[in-house]
């Protein structure tokens, strides 16, 4: 695969009012939301109507649709080390685990969550380098027309279970969208020789997770 070019997820007629790492330092509206990120805005805020269309910034495939108390309605899409994440949508057009292309329609932007901290609808768009190791380092800001520099088509999870057991199920559920697909990540590792989907991983493995198909 090809390193992808990142395209606006929105319209054209629709530009940043809120940029990626805007200092919020000191500021209590915004301190609760940005904590991780030392008081600095994670993502790129697009104003915009309730309803207009939020497409796809690269091709990928959906690893997380669900809801978070900061983002509302929030849509995640994976390719490679690459994830992007929508927020304060008021729909979805597509499913977890679904391909989708660059382009396409994913979901109808909105105003869910905290949304209304910045007083107006809009769309948060936050790109993550996931092979960082902490949330703080992964977020990164887009450039519009231009490959992604630091993209991989696969990269190296080393397992961690503090939080989770991780099992082939829940890394293909985390990584594919489909926690069925399990046996696509178990092949790329075979030589793990690990072949019950429910066993948990031990800690400290380096599992190659393959980019979606
Ligand atoms: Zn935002």
């Amino acid at each position: 695969m090809e390193t992808p070019i990142l395209r606006k997820p929105v319209e054209d007629r629709y530009s940043i009012g809120h940029k990626f790492w805007t200092d919020h330092t000191g500021d209590p509206s915004y301190e609760w939301a940005y904590k991780t990120f030392d008081g600095h805005h994670p993502g790129s805020d697009f104003y915009m109507p309730e309803g207009s269309l939020v497409l796809a910034a690269f091709p990928g495939v959906v690893v997380r649709r669900d809801w978070h108390t900061g983002m509302g309605n929030v849509l995640g899409i994976r390719n490679g080390n690459i994830v992007a994440i929508y927020g304060h949508l008021t729909g979805f057009t597509v499913g977890l685990g679904m391909v989708v292309s660059a382009g396409e329609k994913v979901a109808e932007s909105g105003n869910t969550g905290k949304a209304t901290m910045s007083g107006r609808p809009h769309l948060h768009f936050e790109l993550r380098n996931i092979t960082k190791p902490t949330l703080k380092e992964m977020v990164f800001g887009p450039e519009f027309g231009k490959p992604i520099m630091c993209w991989k088509d696969a990269y190296t999870y080393v397992v961690n279970n503090a939080n989770t057991a991780k099992t082939w199920r829940l890394l293909a559920l985390r990584y594919l969208g489909d926690k069925e697909r399990w046996k696509e990540i178990k092949k790329t590792n075979h030589k793990l020789g690990i072949e019950k989907e429910t066993h948990t991983l031990p800690d400290g493995v380096e599992v190659v997770i393959p980019n979606y198909k």
